[in-house]
């Protein structure tokens, strides 16, 4: 048996939400929304681990204090979200040797201002290229000191990539702050969600919301969809708005039929995915500087991105005893291979080179893993300087009654929070406008005949 509604929405994570609160908001009540996992939230995901509830994805609401007002922002303020003012530029002076030694605030600086240069440099030939022209000057230098890889890690695995200049910087403001509530990030959603869904005791009990329902294949054509789940449960509609990452679109968790156009298909291989993951380690004791402008350290390897950018979650929770290392892509997809206790090991050889041989062992450690999860596939889109306007058009062009939506689909504001949730409302528009000329040419088609 199967059930028939208006629009599905396949996932149900911060895009997802905001589509389905705009529909059902404009009278499209009559709405199912399908989540593969057995929670709301997607990449907002929040652990308890250590006494705490941390938070494995999204952890900052970046862009705060500009022109505009970030619409993420404004929904942590009405739901009282409790957030850090967050500044890691303090980082790049405590950065540690293999050796445990702090380098030199003089010469830190000294780097920093050379892989800023070289990444301005980096930028402009690629424009020179862009724009076919072959007035590429100095070819930038590369990295090779342990400092400087370290610091070049920060530029551009860290912080935001390539692209500048970072349109959330400037339409939102520069600051950044960390959620640091044990209700986590998430809360945003349910707040978006008690909107539009019937909920209980904060708990969703809306029936059309359905967990555990993976997507697996979706029929297409000009009458509408038919969405074949895992578990067999069959689902149609007139329309669907697809919310999955761009990593689970690279992959063959979900089968089209007939497959999607060659221009859609080039526009997601294209896409570059980024894997960033969070490692968080419980201590017995601080064995780490918790003063003012230690949050964040960095440590300088000859290996590019081994361990290198640390935080300590003293600000956020103090005595909380935790710290958090960041990686990222080849360095995030090796650690996912490997057992907890390997990559604990690592760690703590990294931290007593930091801090000493008698710091004590962790008492716990969380690995998330979003590149083996089958829902994610990579933890965020990276558009190069190089992907131009057709290809984002295109990510975001629906097929026939297939509409897209989710962080990669925002041109602006791709990879975060508020592009997710911007790109949601953006999507539910188009289609609500989509249904609106349907109707009116049903009733044409009517008059005529
Ligand atoms: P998702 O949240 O991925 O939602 C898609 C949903 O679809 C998921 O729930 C998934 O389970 C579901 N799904 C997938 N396949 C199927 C299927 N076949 N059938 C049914 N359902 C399916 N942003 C910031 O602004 N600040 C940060 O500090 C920040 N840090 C980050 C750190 C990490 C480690 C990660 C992973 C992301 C971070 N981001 C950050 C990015 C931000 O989390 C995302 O941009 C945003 O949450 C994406 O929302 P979405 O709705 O586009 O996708």
């Amino acid at each position: 048996s199967s059930t028939r509604c208006s629009v599905i929405i396949v996932g149900a994570g911060v895009s997802g939400i905001s589509a389905a609160k705009v529909l059902a908001e404009n009278g499209v009540n009559d709405l199912v929304i399908l989540e593969a996992s057995d929670r709301i939230g997607g990449r907002i995901r929040k652990e308890d681990f250590g006494g705490l509830s941390v938070e494995l994805g999204a952890g900052w609401i970046v862009g705060v204090g500009g022109k505009e007002s970030n619409p993420v922002w404004e929904l942590a303020n009405k739901s009282s979200l409790r957030t850090c003012f967050s500044d890691y530029s303090n980082a790049r002076y405590n950065i540690y040797d293999q050796s445990g030694k702090i380098i030199p605030s003089g010469l830190a600086a000294a780097s920093y201002s050379k892989a800023v240069d070289s990444a301005i440099q980096r930028l402009r030939n690629q424009e020179a290229k862009l724009r076919g022209l072959s007035t590429i000057t100095e070819p930038p230098s590369i990295p090779k000191t342990p400092i400087e890889l370290a610091i070049d890690f920060i530029l551009h695995d860290f912080e935001m990539p390539e692209a500048e200049p970072i349109s959330t910087y400037t339409d939102f403001g520069e600051r950044e702050f960390l959620v640091a509530d044990e209700r986590g990030y998430e809360l945003l959603l349910y707040k978006l969600a008690e909107d539009f869904l019937l909920t209980s005791d904060g708990k969703i009990v809306d029936s059309r919301l359905k967990l555990n329902k993976v997507v697996r294949e979706l029929h297409h054509s000009r009458n509408g969809v038919i969405l074949t789940t895992e578990d067999g449960s069959i689902f149609e509609a007139n329309y669907v708005i697809l919310s999955v990452s761009v990593g689970v679109l690279q992959s063959d968790l979900i089968s089209f039929r007939p497959p999607l156009p060659k221009w859609k298909t080039e526009a997601i291989t294209k896409c570059d995915v980024i894997v960033y993951t969070k490692i968080f380690l419980k201590f017995p004791y601080k064995f780490w500087p918790c003063g003012p402008g230690t949050e964040f350290f960095i440590y300088a390897h000859e290996r590019r991105g081994y361990y290198t950018f640390w935080q300590h979650m003293e600000n956020a929770y103090p005595g909380s005893n935790i710290l958090v290392v960041t990686l990222t892509n080849g360095e995030s997809k090796r650690v996912e291979a490997q057992t907890d206790e390997e990559t604990l090991k690592e760690a703590m050889g990294v931290l007593r080179d930091m801090f000493g041989p008698d710091v004590p062992d962790a008492i716990e450690i969380l690995v998330p893993r979003w590149w083996n999860n089958r829902f994610q596939r990579g933890s965020y889109s990276n558009y190069s300087l190089l992907a131009n306007q057709p290809d984002f058009a295109d990510m975001k062009a629906p097929v026939g009654p297939i509409f897209f939506t989710g962080e990669h689909t925002s041109e602006k504001y791709s990879g975060y929070v508020h592009g997710a949730y911007l790109s949601g409302i953006d999507t539910a528009n188009a289609l609500l406008e989509e249904m609106k000329n349907e109707k009116e040419g049903d009733k044409e088609s009517s008059l005529e005949s």
